[in-house]
């Protein structure tokens, strides 16, 4: 499979080349270059397919015979070895928790499955690569937990000092071996502006291989298809008789829009879904986008569902290259909500007091994002909970904060001291990488 930059000025590139690389010389995303859609009996008998035969299906047109057969499964089931729970939280509204994994994020299975990709790459051909990424907090610590003890591979991540809750700090700063934590004096903008001069600085990259390992790397992005057909494998096994014919609508909290974009590329590869919500915070570019046709980046505004706080989603150019560049289109396949703070803390007391579900922010909102669609529609609606609330106890009522047992994953790092090297500008991290 060959990739194209969504600039439209760089050569086409492998799997592999695209997986190193991360953005493309001339900035732009990469995307694949053509998209095949699966045979339709592979949908209508999903139930007869195990989680791992579904990933491979899915997503072997992307890695082409890059990876060997044998070898990708295996990939797979290793970063499979977890749960997808579809929770009914109330008729016809689904929580699909896709935070069972080591680090209770969503992102584990991107990050896991694009360090076993670069893993298996580095061993045919050695080379240092070093991943760079700026954490608002959860892409930190799946991306420290997927990556540790890859050989080949350096990892620095860049967080703001304060900024992340103490379950995340400790599971990006203790883990030591390849993976490097520097606490940066700011905001997530500024993590995130260091880290764009850096891949910018040709002093820095004539000497090394940097790669990103946030969602604009596709082996980051593409696995995230897998979990909206887990999901509807889980709804077709246990479908009510009256909601079989119903819509299926997926609300996705959205920050970066990678994880929606993956679920609208499995929608493409033929799985039946009618419609996306976006879902999402103050930061409502996109929504203010499919009401007026102005697409508006504007600075990150801070919220309670901080892994969303972006003001000029990276992935967004994807979702808009799926729809054919078509307003109306894109429209007729993704709806965008906003919701404020105090919707989303009303929100999670509604699910706890009414439905005996404790949700995070972020999937809080996914919930509200499905209400406000049931107001005039009809649909069986599943919302994607990304994260486990342990980890934004902060944000979480102590009343319900104090029915959450700590989970295992959690418990392993608490004990575990910190290790990080504190910056505040970016001739600092240029001295870090370079020494
Ligand atoms: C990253 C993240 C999101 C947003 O996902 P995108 O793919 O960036 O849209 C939502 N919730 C949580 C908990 C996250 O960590």
């Amino acid at each position: 499979m060959q990739y194209y930059s969504l600039n439209n000025n760089s050569p086409k590139v492998s799997f592999q080349e695209a997986v190193v690389k991360g953005l493309a010389p001339d900035k732009g995303l990469y995307f694949p270059e053509e998209i095949k859609s699966l045979d339709a009996t592979f949908f209508q008998n999903i139930d007869s397919y195990s989680n791992n035969e579904i990933a491979f299906e899915l997503i072997k047109q992307f890695v082409g015979d890059e990876i060997p057969t044998t070898i990708l499964k295996k990939i797979i089931a290793d970063v499979l070895s977890f749960d997808f729970p579809l929770i009914e939280v109330e008729k016809d509204i689904y929580s699909l928790e896709l935070y069972h994994g080591p680090t209770m994020a969503f992102k584990d299975v991107g990050a896991r499955f694009m360090a076993r990709c670069l893993s298996y790459f580095n061993k045919r051909n050695p080379t240092q690569v070093t991943v760079l990424v700026a954490t608002s907090g959860d892409t930190g610590g799946a991306v420290a937990s997927g990556f540790l003890g890859v050989k080949g591979v350096d990892v620095v991540i860049l967080y703001p000092s304060g900024k992340v809750s103490d379950i995340q700090e400790k599971q990006l700063t203790t883990l030591g071996q390849n993976i490097r934590a520097l606490e940066v004096d700011g905001v997530f903008d500024d993590c995130q502006a260091m880290v764009k001069e850096a891949f910018l600085d040709t002093s820095i990259t004539t000497k090394m291989q940097l790669t990103s390992a946030n969602s604009i790397n596709i082996a980051r992005w593409l696995p995230q298809m897998f979990y909206f057909t887990f999901a509807y494998k889980q709804l077709k096994m246990s479908f009510r008789a009256e909601s079989r014919n119903k819509k299926l609508i997926f609300s996705v909290p959205s920050g970066n829009y990678g994880n929606i974009c993956a679920g609208m590329m499995a929608q493409k590869l033929g799985l039946p879904i009618d419609l996306f919500i976006a879902s999402t915070n103050a930061n409502k570019v996109v929504p203010t986008y499919l009401e007026t046709e102005i697409y508006e980046p504007k600075p990150s505004i801070q919220t309670i569902a901080n892994a969303m706080d972006v003001g000029d989603p990276s992935n967004f150019i994807r979702i808009e290259k799926l729809h054919e560049n078509n307003f109306e289109k894109l429209k007729n396949n993704l709806h965008s909500y906003s919701f404020t703070d105090d919707q989303t803390r009303d929100a999670m007391q509604n699910l706890y007091a009414n439905h005996n579900y404790i949700a995070d922010p972020h999937g809080a909102i996914g919930y509200l994002g499905v209400k406000k669609y049931l107001e005039s529609n009809n649909a069986q609606c599943i919302f994607l909970e990304t994260a486990h609330p342990i980890k934004f106890l902060p944000v979480i009522d102590p009343k319900i904060a104090s029915e959450i047992k700590i989970p295992e994953q959690i418990k392993s790092v608490l004990g575990k001291e910190k290790v990080a090297t504190q910056i505040s500008e970016y001739s600092e991290l240029k001295v870090f990488l370079l020494n």
